[in-house]
């Protein structure tokens, strides 16, 4: 019988259009490949191509469960088979589940399972999303990654807002945002 794998969480973020989800897809076709039984997950409110599937700014797409929130998330781990003992959770759009998402990742690894946290680390402001400053604390694996600025070509770690809007979170893609090096990210002021 396979070992349990013992609980780890991995971090990847990065601004939009960085390579982050399709980062995601590969860790988890390549535990797949190593036997792991796999999910991934992301919030109900990015409808922007497709309620069940996370979909790359270039086509690529696995099936996902969607979680209206952070504790749904611990209810679609509870639906792992029992005898699955290598268990994987792929979290994608982590920004949109907060600060609650923190306390989740803990009990998940308490679980014994590996972890994958993808999202912003920035909002439109410049400022921290509210889970990964504890994420980062409790982490095994950090991978940043950086986009290429819109403006100049160099190592982008912020996202643009192209559209005016107060709202912390919104969902958008190509022409709403794109990626910008730290000399040409102009903070949003609403
Ligand atoms: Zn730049």
């Amino acid at each position: 019988m396979t070992e349990a794998t013992l609980g780890r969480l991995e971090i990847i973020c990065g601004p939009m259009f960085s390579g982050k989800t399709t980062e995601l897809i590969r860790r988890i076709e390549e535990a797949r490949n190593f036997g792991f039984t796999t999910r991934a997950i992301k919030p109900t409110t990015d409808t922007r191509y497709s309620a069940l599937d996370l979909v790359t700014h270039t086509g690529q797409r696995i099936q996902a469960s969607a979680a209206m929130n952070a504790a749904e998330i611990l209810a679609i781990a509870k639906e792992f088979p029992i005898e699955a003992r290598m268990k994987v959770i792929a979290i994608d759009e982590a920004h949109f589940f907060a600060a609650d998402l923190s306390q989740v990742c803990v009990t998940l690894l308490s679980w014994d399972f590996r972890v994958i946290v993808v999202g912003l680390e920035f909002d439109h402001r410049g400022d921290v999303f509210d889970p990964f400053p504890t994420l980062f604390n409790i982490s095994h694996n950090i991978t940043r990654l950086v986009g290429l600025c819109a403006v100049c070509g160099c190592d982008a770690i912020h996202t643009q807002r192209m559209i005016d809007s107060k709202e912390r979170i919104v969902v958008g893609g190509v022409g709403d945002y794109e990626p910008r090096c730290v000399k040409c990210f102009a903070p949003s002021r609403g």
